[in-house]
């Protein structure tokens, strides 16, 4: 069976075609630029080895997802003969709220239950429905599956998803933890339980997902147990230009002695913050790295803010769970470099964690990158959100 991965946004559409036989990427692309002017459908026929560009007018999402299924069955560049083919759709849905703490295959009721959601995450809930409703009406018959960045993290206990606020701010309004990036956290600590050969019921890992966006999860017994993101993805680890934990009084402050507006705190916090607001260089680490290593000392100084708000999770984890028996590195930043994991790791000998430094040059290849008598393994786990979204549709199918 081959499965259609799809992962919509507001103007844009990334998509891979998966072999559930072999795991294998058949085909992927991007749509870009939907609904404005320039749009474009890059793409990619992997065995082949080659790359087509169409630029042509996409008005909705549901012109791009034509675009895609012609790109799919097209003589030239395509990978199948037909849409028949095509065994299940698997889209990624950031929000899922309190409602799905599983993927679920798509029906009338789970659509109601999906704009319920919109409210939690207004930016990327009506994109991926809508890139629902447009595969829906375009492959009639194949089964749709909604697979959620906050599915995963549904196991918290109580104590970990709670605000001390007014408990009804949680009962009316749903105020709460809920985590993102749980395909990636769940993903890469299933690998990292099989790389260790036992069962993930009888470990306890700490994943760490360091990308532009990055959080950390304390996985015990194959559940998530505590992550960092919160209510929204701004909590947790200083990331590329998002603030993570600040004191929420600041907020008040800005609004109320600075002549900021709630608007503009928010998009300072999510967009002008992180390693960018406290460097001035770049929310690109590669950039970051280069400036800090040049002798700039504000990217310095936020390189170490990083790799600190990352080390201290890793120590409150370890004690939420009573133990840790891995570190997992994934995320650009975790699967490709060792200088962060050295920093983030520097220091936890106490807990058992040591690199081997030798090791540690590895780029995004699954490794053990432990010293030899690390009694903690610390591995690189490269992510594949695509391939886990595409597991949950079989597993869903095969139900
Ligand atoms: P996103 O959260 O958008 O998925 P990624 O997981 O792709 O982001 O991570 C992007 C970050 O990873 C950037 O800061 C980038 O500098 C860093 N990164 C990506 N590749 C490398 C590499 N080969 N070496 C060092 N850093 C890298």
């Amino acid at each position: 069976m081959k499965v259609l991965v799809i992962n919509a946004g507001s103007s844009s559409l990334k998509y891979q075609l998966i072999d559930m036989d072999t795991h294998a990427v058949v085909a992927k692309g991007l749509c870009e630029r939907i609904g404005i002017d320039g749009s474009k459908l890059t793409h990619k026929n992997i065995s082949a080895g080659t790359e087509t560009v169409f630029e042509k007018a996409m008005k909705d999402h549901s012109d791009a997802i034509s675009m895609v299924i012609d790109a799919l069955v097209s003589k030239e560049c395509g990978v199948i003969a037909s849409m028949d083919e095509i065994g299940a759709v698997g889209h990624r849905v950031v929000h899922g709220a309190e409602t799905f703490a599983d993927s679920c295959i798509i029906d009338d009721k789970v659509m109601a239950a999906l704009k319920e959601c919109i409210p939690l995450a207004p930016l990327h809930n009506p994109a991926n429905i809508i890139g629902i409703e447009a595969c829906a009406k375009l492959m009639p018959g194949i089964k749709q599956v909604g697979v959620f960045d906050t599915a995963f993290h549904q196991t918290m206990p109580k104590q970990a998803y709670m605000y001390a606020l007014p408990y009804k701010l949680y009962e009316e309004k749903k105020i709460r933890k809920y985590g993102f990036h749980g395909t990636s956290h769940k993903f890469v600590s299933g690998e990292a339980a099989k790389l260790l050969g036992k069962p993930i019921e009888e470990l306890k890992i700490i994943t760490c997902h360091l990308g532009n966006g990055s959080s950390v999860s304390a996985v015990k017994n194959g559940k998530c147990v505590d992550t960092s993101m919160g209510f929204t993805p701004l909590d947790g680890v200083v990331m590329g230009t998002r603030c993570g934990s600040i004191d929420p009084a600041v907020v008040t402050y800005l609004i109320e002695n600075c002549g900021m507006t709630a608007k503009e705190a928010d998009a300072m916090m999510n967009k002008e913050s992180g390693v960018l607001g406290v460097s001035g260089v770049s929310s690109d680490f590669r950039d970051l790295t280069k400036a800090a290593d040049e002798g700039n000392e504000r990217a310095k100084l936020a390189t170490e803010m990083f790799s600190y708000s990352v080390k201290k999770l890793i120590g409150s984890y370890a004690a939420a769970m009573g133990g840790v028996d891995a570190v997992v590195f994934t995320g650009g930043i975790g699967e490709n470099d060792g200088r962060y994991r050295k920093a983030i790791t520097e220091g936890l000998e106490f807990m058992g964690i040591k690199l081997d430094d030798e090791k540690n040059k590895v780029r995004g290849v699954m490794t053990d990158i432990s010293a030899d008598d690390a009694a903690t393994r610390t591995l690189v786990i490269p992510t594949n959100e695509e391939l886990m979204i595409a597991l949950d549709t079989e597993r869903l199918l095969s139900k």
